[in-house]
């Protein structure tokens, strides 16, 4: 489809996607308020006297908000028009890295500017082909360097829905579980059975899904606890539509209660999807959903002494 070579897109990499940006306020009490009620973050160190604003609200400093951004670069436009020339006319978001290095303060003035990082050579995704293109974003508080934000964005040609609709699709696999440092320990707990839950090394809450910190102390010292496995229902939903490829609805997805006193989503298996129910009790089994990838999932006590295999 496209006559465009990777030497044209790679000399974009160094280049500015934005100079001298500046936050349109400076940090500020009433942005960290709203942003801690929308996150339900209730953390002492982001209300009081002398708060700081949360790490992860880094980006918001810089947003342009309805009126747009500003001092996008010449080369950042050029680069996407010559994407949307060769046909790549999709934008989406795929993923998103902060590095923070200095608290952030009511007062601080935001600057900042950002850099073409790299543009990936073409690839192949369920969406369609295209090039990731990652920009990498310094920001500054009263002219210190502060943090960085990097941004991968995939521009593609949205794949032809008629191949889709001809051609029988081979069977997708389900989605990989992304693993970083911060929750390598819970996959490899999974390896060896053993669903893991975090502890917080300084005021013992307990936590899960896996994180860096402690939300109720701010502690980053954790151990972990086996969980015993028992749990309920706590919600579900059945899923029918849309049909994911590597899926075959419909199947419930539960919240499950875990007796240890934290939440987790995950399939609940061994009844039918419409026969799960709140309160149900469940017992956690691990299944292989092809031949690399093995899930904790939750078996429907009640459906144990049955043969019926359920809709998950
Ligand atoms: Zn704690």
């Amino acid at each position: 489809m496209s006559s465009l070579s990777y030497e044209a897109l790679k000399v974009f990499e160094g280049r500015a996607a934005a100079t001298s940006g500046r936050g349109k306020d400076p940090v500020n009490e009433p942005m960290i308020r709203h942003w801690c009620e929308a996150m339900g973050d209730t953390n002492s160190a982001y209300a009081g006297a002398d708060p700081t604003a949360p790490p992860t609200m880094l980006q918001a400093w810089t947003m342009g908000g309805l009126s747009g951004h500003q001092g996008r670069s010449a080369a950042y436009d050029e680069l996407f028009a010559l994407l949307d020339g060769a046909g790549y006319t999709s934008v989406v978001a795929t993923d998103c890295e902060q590095e923070y290095l200095r608290a952030l303060r009511p007062g601080d003035e935001i600057t900042f500017d950002a850099v073409i990082e790299s543009v990936s050579e073409r690839k192949t995704t369920k969406l369609g082909t295209g090039h990731f293109v990652t920009t990498r974003m310094d920001i500054r508080a009263d002219g210190e360097p502060a943090g960085t934000h990097r941004f991968r964005i995939l521009k593609y040609a949205p794949a032809q829905r008629q191949q889709a609709a001809n051609a029988p699709m081979p069977k997708s696999k389900r989605p990989r579980p992304v693993i970083n440092r911060d929750n390598a320990g819970f996959w490899e707990g999974v390896a060896r059975h053993e669903l893991l839950i975090q502890r917080c090394g300084g005021c013992r809450t307990l936590r899960f899904p896996w994180l860096p910190g402690c939300n109720a102390c701010g502690s980053l010292a954790w151990d972990t606890v086996e969980a015993s496995g028992e749990g309920t229902v706590y919600s579900y939903v059945v899923m029918h539509h849309p049909p994911f490829p590597a899926f075959d609805p419909p199947y419930a997805v539960g919240l499950i209660d875990l007796a240890e006193g934290v939440r987790m989503v995950s399939n609940v298996v061994g009844v039918p999807s419409d026969k799960v129910r709140i309160g149900q009790q469940v017992r956690l089994e691990f299944q292989w959903v092809d031949e690399e990838l093995e899930l904790p999932v939750f078996r429907a006590v009640e459906g144990m002494t049955g043969t019926a295999e359920g809709g998950a």
